[in-house]
């Protein structure tokens, strides 16, 4: 089938855009004859004018002939091998193109799930096989052109998630795209076409047929990228709630309960401060802690309250296999709530409350939902910056809790006096001064 091919001079996507280390994969197979095309996300980003999260790369290159190319790539993957390229401090995914099996692997016609891996294919086949049209988009190193086998362009122009094909039998395939459905149209701010939707009502179920760590890292994956507060929203509206967070919907029970929920995750979309701690805990936190504030309204503190706590979280945990240090770490930063609560404490220590390590994430879960709740938070939030600033905690290590607190970076002090003398030369003479810290 011929694709539509848009030309360098009719799209958006610069070289500048594209991370160096992916161009450096995409140059060396090009030059080696190979093709060589950037796809999925980063493409979709790309014409967006978006920043890619990760770059993926495509190609007609066997896994070991671009392993041969790159000294620093490795073979993943026990049944599709697939290549990582290592840099410093990323990968490259660098995969051969694929083409769904044509015999899936179950002995019932009427199971369509995919349980063999995908096979050597064409880059048609390769673009077919992808989930949503506007991740079907390719790249072409060779002439900087976009290669389109599947609508995507047109879907990209009309802010549509439609799938590759029909959806009723994609979600069966793989019931994982439905979450990530959910995830994309998030991100991208696009309307799942009608179809999805209803496909996703009638098959949403499945989703927990599927591997349970394929689905707790899209579920993650969804909460982590500003747009936990609309995603949720679309997990509720399509069903997939009911599936993936009941426990959270029977503490739906009235909509001012829905509305905290959506308040803290609109916080956490727009905990927009450097460096600010999206990790798992961090993220199925900021979800389950107003269930977990009921739960344990009656109870103070000791072994009840963190099995009040643990009883909330582990139907989550169990259906999705979340690793133990997650599930442990939640429940501490959950607990650790009452510490930055207005009310006073006996026998609290925050000098050893700081140095926990667990503080990080208690505090970051703190920012973003005290400021809806405490009419006094601009106070306790003071008290909390002058108890870190006091803790022996490197200045760094403060500055960062700080800016998780909301509070501007510290500036160095200028050097007082006169500006004339502080030229190139004297910065390293005896008028350099150690830097005060000012917040
Ligand atoms: P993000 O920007 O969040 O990374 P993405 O679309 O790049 O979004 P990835 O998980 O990085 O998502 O996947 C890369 C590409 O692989 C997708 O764009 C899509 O083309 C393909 N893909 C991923 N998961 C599936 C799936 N379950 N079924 C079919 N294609 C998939
Ligand atoms: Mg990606």
């Amino acid at each position: 089938m011929d694709p539509v091919i848009l030309p360098r001079s009719k799209h958006p996507v610069s070289r500048a855009n594209i991370d160096n280390d992916a161009l450096k994969v995409l140059y060396r197979l090009h030059q080696h004859g190979y093709l060589a095309y950037l796809v999925g996300g980063s493409v979709r980003d790309l014409l967006l004018g978006r920043n890619p999260k990760d770059f993926d790369v495509v190609t007609d290159a066997r896994p070991n002939q671009i392993k041969h190319l790159f000294k620093n790539a490795y073979l993943v993957g026990r049944r599709f091998r697939l290549v990582h390229v290592i840099f410093r401090n990323k990968y490259i995914e660098t995969s051969t193109f694929r083409r769904c099996p044509e015999n899936n692997g179950s002995d019932n016609e009427n199971d369509l799930m995919l349980r063999r891996e995908n096979e050597f294919g064409t880059p048609y086949e390769d673009a077919k096989r992808r989930d949503f049209t506007i991740n079907g988009l390719f790249y072409n190193i060779a002439d900087y052109s976009i290669i389109d086998y599947v609508g995507g362009l047109k879907d990209l122009e009309t802010r549509t998630l439609r799938c590759i094909g029909d959806p009723c039998i994609r979600f069966q395939e793989d019931p994982v795209r439905m979450v990530r459905a959910v995830r994309i149209s998030g991100r991208t701010g696009f309307t799942p076409a009608r179809d999805v939707v209803s496909s996703i009502h009638k098959y949403g179920d499945q989703v927990l047929r599927c591997a349970k760590a394929r689905n707790l890292e899209e579920i993650l994956q969804l909460l982590r990228y500003n747009a936990a507060d609309s995603s949720i929203k679309m997990l509720r509206d399509t069903g997939l709630m009911q599936v993936i967070f009941p426990e959270i919907l029977e503490h739906w029970t009235n909509s001012e309960k829905e509305k905290r929920s959506s308040a803290i995750l609109n916080a956490l979309d727009n905990a927009t401060q450097n460096n600010f701690p999206r990790t798992p805990p961090v993220l199925l936190a900021a979800l389950f802690l107003p269930a977990v504030e009921e739960a344990t309204s009656g109870f103070q503190s000791g072994e009840h309250l963190r099995k009040e706590v643990e009883d909330t979280l582990q139907p989550f945990a169990s259906r999705f296999q979340l690793p133990r240090r997650f599930f442990d770490r939640i429940t501490q930063i959950c607990i650790a709530q009452r510490w930055f609560q207005s009310k006073k404490h006996k026998r609290f220590r925050p000098s050893s409350f700081i140095k926990r390590v667990f503080f990080e994430e208690s505090l970051a879960l703190a920012s973003l939902y005290l400021p809806l709740d405490d009419g006094n938070w601009q106070s306790n939030r003071d008290k909390w910056r002058s108890r870190i600033l006091s803790s022996d905690l490197s200045s760094k290590e403060q500055d960062h809790l700080l800016r998780i607190l909301n509070f501007r970076p510290r500036r160095k002090n200028r050097r007082r006096g006169n500006r004339h003398y502080s030229n190139r030369k004297n910065r390293s003479g005896p008028n350099k001064q150690p830097s005060q810290d000012t917040v």
